[in-house]
């Protein structure tokens, strides 16, 4: 059987994909800063070879192959998903990808040199370089417009134009919510808790969140880096990482976030390795998850009345008077920042759609890489009455463009939506949801997620599982959160 051979032949493609994971992990969070050059070079050689394994002739030939055969439905659903990743891997010359491949290790290298800095000049030259890689490879995709190619490398449901239609009906009703909001005040108005929060113990309670959301502590690892992300090795190898200041403990709700991907990683089927149903969805299902055990798991007021007595024992100096309703608004207090990975949910999504603005005037117009700081200063101006004083809590503060990532970050906002639709249907189908999450029981809800998402990899979509993504569900989610 043809499908059974190209099973066969994908599963040497996971290896070696697995084996370019780890390198680009221990870049990121271990590797001496000299090895840089040499580790591109490792990494682009891996992509390389990648990319040739999975549109070589021998791979076409199996393809090719697929199509004189009877398939069962399951079958043939992999049938299309294996053609439509050919499709795109196929388009692009070898040489573009190694090229992309070493000029993105470099540029993720000089960014966080940059970031620490705050050394804009230096990062540009990188960042412009990617930039026009990228606007290369939208060429080889012929999509009507040069950002729309970039989106759907992230969700081939989307493009610029259904985004903006989305994003412009959640501003109008983000924007009515927090002027509500504000004028209640009693999400403003709440003090932070007062660090120093040592390193250690911050660590210790993000193991112990991620051991209890249910990453196994023998399957994965929590780490260190500039930024924080997770990663694939192997569904049985999981690696997140956060960062660590003493001021604040926003290390914590990072860490969630992150478990959230490395869940969906994890309980993935494994019997299907290599192929897209061992993959999720799409990046914004991905962020879905990510989002839903950040935020609606662990801003609820459920999980400040669980997490209490451990916030107590851990930060006994930074916890003295704070009951479990003060830790709720504490975890949800709601004032506008300029760093979008610590925000509070009534403002994450304007972080988001600033950065798709400025996606959209880079790749559809015709930008100069040397405008964007004032373009991003001006558009923090405007949308969050906030203007950045220094590039590293502006432009430099999220590593995105220094991977390449363009057309990333919207899948934020996508993925905030629908899980607000899947946080309504759970609390409908489990009627206890809420009292789970008071008593620290989280193997059912992690559970609904595998059944209902993550066992299917890509074998289903996201309307199998929300129907039509939608604003309403997700701002009558966050009415409920911050006016009740
Ligand atoms: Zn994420």
């Amino acid at each position: 059987m043809s499908i059974d051979k190209i099973r066969k032949y994908l599963e040497e493609y996971s290896q070696l994909k697995s084996i370019h994971s780890l390198l680009y992990w221990d870049m990121e969070t271990m590797m001496p800063k000299g090895a840089i050059e040499d580790r591109a070079k490792r990494l682009s050689y891996i992509q390389g070879k990648l990319h040739s394994h999975i549109t070589g002739k021998k791979y076409k030939s199996l393809l090719d192959d697929l199509k004189n055969q009877k398939l069962k439905p399951l079958e043939k659903k992999l049938a299309k998903e294996l053609l439509y990743d050919y499709e795109i891997q196929a388009v692009l010359p070898l040489k573009h990808v190694v090229e992309l491949s070493h000029a993105t290790a470099i540029a993720n290298h000089e960014w966080a040199e940059a970031r620490k800095n705050n050394d804009w000049k230096s990062f540009a030259p990188h960042l412009e370089k990617l930039i026009n890689l990228k606007k290369t490879e939208t060429k080889f995709y012929k999509a009507k417009k040069p950002y729309d190619a970039l989106i759907k490398l992230h969700d081939r449901e989307f493009d610029s134009a259904r985004i903006t239609g989305l994003f412009d009906e959640l501003k109008t009703g983000l924007i009515k919510l927090r002027n509500k909001v504000e004028k209640e005040g009693s999400f403003v108005r709440v003090k932070d808790l007062k660090g120093p929060f040592a390193i250690d113990a911050q660590k210790a309670i993000s193991e112990k969140v991620a051991a209890l959301f249910g990453l196994p502590p023998e399957f994965s690892r929590l780490d260190i880096s500039t930024h924080p992300f997770s990663i694939n090795i192997s569904p049985k190898d999981q690696r997140i990482t956060t960062r660590y200041v003493t001021e604040n403990i926003d290390s914590l709700s990072s860490t969630m976030h992150e478990v959230g991907h490395a869940l969906y990683e994890h309980q993935l089927p494994s019997e299907w390795e290599g192929t897209p149903f061992q993959e999720a969805i799409s990046l914004s299902v991905h962020e879905s998850q990510s989002r839903f055990w950040e935020n609606v798991v662990g801003r609820s007021r459920e999980f400040s009345e669980f997490i209490h007595p451990e916030m107590v024992k851990t930060f006994p100096h930074a916890m003295k008077g704070i009951d479990e309703a003060t830790l709720y608004k504490v975890f949800n207090k709601s004032v506008p920042g300029l760093i979008r990975v610590e925000s509070p949910e009534l403002y994450y999504n304007l972080h988001v759609i600033i950065r798709f603005e400025i996606e959209e005037a880079i790749f559809n117009g015709n930008i100069d890489v040397h405008d964007l700081p004032e373009l991003w200063n001006d558009k923090y101006e405007s949308y969050l009455g906030l203007r950045p004083k220094s590039y590293a809590e502006g432009i430099l503060q999220d590593s995105h463009w220094a991977s390449a990532a363009f057309g990333y970050f919207p899948t934020y906002t996508l993925g905030n939506l629908i899980s607000g639709s899947l946080s309504r249907i759970m609390k409908e189908e489990m009627k206890n949801f809420d009292a789970l999450i008071r008593k620290g029981d989280f193997a059912p809800i992690r559970s609904w997620l595998k059944e209902n998402i993550h066992q299917h990899g890509r074998s289903i979509s996201a309307s199998d599982v929300v129907g039509k993504i939608q604003v309403k569900d997700y701002l009558s989610y966050l009415d409920k959160k911050f006016r009740s």
